[in-house]
């Protein structure tokens, strides 16, 4: 039997400045090169049916899907509440209107405190087209989301507990820096692992890129598309120095992953 594939959008690719950064003049925030320029994380993932998962909605949420003509979304998935990777949630409204009802909204339980606390206006049934309307569910464990089988996997963001997803044979694991090791079993067997790989020098809370690319030599997925990236990584300059199976991804994107 063949199998069934994912096929993933990339909304974002950028660190929670974004690139270019507000008021800086490097080469790569002045770069002619537009996968240089980079919105904050996020990735669409449509399933074989077409129904579509979002993963985090970040400030330029709007904007990316205008720019990558998302039509639809029917569920989504956070990973943590940092602003980055929320702060669009509020235009999830239009995905609303065009579905005529609520978005289930998955997150770890305090990402959801957080959506409850920043978003309470848009929890609660699909009255008002105005108003987001989300259905907040925590997740802590493998969930059938969109016809498809979701599964959390806790990683560390510094001190903080975070989610990645993992999709079929597709794993998503933005702002991470370390792996625990019960959530190993889970990256095994990747046909696409998108991971965090931040900048050159090390940070305490992302991987840096030697890191990212230590994790991807011991999960060994069949590709790897880093995210999450900062200005100091020019696309073409870093492009060069990576290993065949692994790539930067880039904003607007598309790839295919087995699911
Ligand atoms: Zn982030
Ligand atoms: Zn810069
Ligand atoms: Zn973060």
């Amino acid at each position: 039997m063949g199998r069934e594939r994912l096929a993933i959008t990339f909304l974002g690719t950028g660190t929670s400045h974004g690139i270019p950064m507000i008021g800086c003049d490097c080469d790569v925030c002045r770069s002619d090169d537009p996968r240089d320029r980079r919105n904050r994380a996020s990735v669409a993932v449509r399933v074989p049916d077409g129904r579509v998962i979002l993963i985090d909605v970040p400030p330029e949420f709007r904007l990316a899907a205008l720019a990558t003509a998302l039509e639809r979304v029917d569920a989504v998935l956070l990973t943590h509440a940092h602003a980055d990777h929320i702060m669009g949630s509020d235009d999830l409204r239009r995905y609303n209107n065009l579905r005529g009802g609520p978005i289930d909204c998955y997150a770890n339980a305090a990402t959801v405190g957080v959506m409850r606390r920043v978003f309470g206006y848009a929890e609660g049934p699909y009255t008002n087209p105005d108003r987001p309307s989300l259905r907040l569910r925590a997740i802590d464990g493998p969930c059938d989301i969109a016809g498809v089988t979701v599964r959390p996997v806790e990683l560390l963001h510094g001190r903080l507990p975070i989610l990645g997803y993992r999709i079929g044979r597709f794993a998503y694991c933005t702002d991470v820096s370390a792996i625990p090791d019960a959530s190993r079993p889970l990256l095994e067997d990747l046909d696409l692992l998108v991971l965090d790989a931040l900048r050159y020098r090390p940070h305490p809370t992302h991987f840096n890129l030697a890191e990212a690319l230590a994790a991807i030599e011991t999960l060994a997925p069949r590709r790897a598309l880093l995210t999450h990236i900062a200005h100091e990584i020019s696309h073409a300059g870093t492009s060069a120095q990576l290993p065949d199976n692994v790539a930067l991804a880039w904003d607007g994107q598309h790839v295919e992953a087995e699911l």
